[in-house]
């Protein structure tokens, strides 16, 4: 018997008839229930919010007078680590690098790129290494903090200004202090709660493995959609047996950029742009319940004049309103990451 039970309640509204706004039809909708966290996520039909085409984003991304993280100003314009986090000052793996962030938003935070040589890369340029790099320098960071005492973290990223960043330079950010977020709190928490033999993403895997949101594996990665989304175009990794970023290897780290970076190249393909992804560690008291969790989501085009994708149902009931059912979005990632 499954050990998940996925939630949906079917609603039919009825709407004037675009063609002709004196008579009704009636438009399926679906909400579906977190089976972990509770919160409702609303599958629509018919509104395809899909972009068209991509923006030009010459100008925007044009190297500007002074980039703090291009190649030849780092070294000048960041700090090193303290020797008590690393003795590596600032930490390179790859083509990455980690440096202390500027922004005071956690009582440690960093912030890294994935490539210091190009002032921009598109998303198809957010190769596999790259990410991977990124990821291995972040870990490794995480590590060097919790040597000095256990904590929340998180390794997080926004790209391009519709998604909130506001450097261009791609870049990713970790945030580690003794309070955690709202969502990753409730994340451990409920996870650490969860009523079952086995804990709840090992039921999970275990229960969509090779079904309509599964999208593949790479060693203790497990890709898929979740049953209901939070964002546009969201695909989770869960690191099976990983309880915390400190405890992610090399591999590890490798085999989630092979996962994020297929899921850049299938939203370029989908004519997307920018981005958010989240990496949530799981505290200083980490347990075997809970597994590292990525979470990626598209975020509207940086077009000159754009409506945001983020309305008052996201920003104010925490819940999201979806055109592309999580299914649709794995089987076309699926054949990308075989
Ligand atoms: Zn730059």
């Amino acid at each position: 018997m499954a050990s998940i039970a996925f939630v949906q309640h079917d609603i039919t509204a009825r709407v004037p008839e675009m063609t002709d706004p004196t008579s009704t039809v009636e438009v399926p909708l679906t909400i579906r229930v977190d089976p972990l966290t509770g919160h409702s996520s609303r599958i629509v039909s018919g509104t395809k919010l899909a972009p068209l085409a991509r923006p030009d984003l010459t100008e925007l991304t044009a190297p500007p007078a002074f980039c703090p993280f291009c190649a030849a100003t780092i070294d000048a314009a960041t700090g090193t680590f303290d020797p008590s986090i690393t003795a590596e000052g600032r930490i390179r793996r790859g083509s990455a690098v980690i440096v202390p962030n500027l922004m005071a938003y956690s009582e440690f935070s960093s912030v890294g790129l994935y490539d210091t040589a190009s002032h921009f890369l598109d998303l198809p340029e957010l190769t596999p290494g790259r990410v991977g790099d990124l990821l291995a320098a972040f870990a490794a960071y995480t590590r060097g903090v919790n040597g000095l005492r256990p904590l929340w973290s998180s390794v997080n990223a926004n790209y391009l200004p519709s998604s909130g960043s506001s450097l261009i330079h791609p870049h990713a950010q970790s945030a580690h202090d003794g309070i955690g977020t709202t969502v990753q709190r409730n994340l451990v928490g409920l996870s650490r709660a969860w009523q079952g033999t086995e804990s709840y993403w090992d039921a999970l895997i275990a229960q969509e493995e090779g079904g309509d949101r599964w999208i593949g594996r790479r060693g203790r990665v497990a890709v898929l959609t979740p049953w209901a989304p939070i964002g546009f175009h969201e695909v989770w990794a869960v690191v099976e047996g990983a309880r915390d970023i400190t405890e992610l290897t090399e591999e590890d780290c490798a085999d989630l950029g092979i996962a994020l970076s297929t899921v850049f190249q299938s939203y370029y393909s989908w004519n997307l742009t920018a981005f958010n992804w989240a990496l949530y560690g799981g505290g200083p008291t980490p347990s075997e319940r809970y597994s590292v969790l990525l979470r990626v989501v598209s975020r509207a085009n940086p077009d000159a004049v754009y409506r945001s994708d983020v309305t008052y149902f996201e920003r104010l009931h925490a819940e999201a309103v979806i055109d592309l059912a999580p299914e649709a979005v794995a089987a076309e990632i699926r054949p990308r990451f075989a």
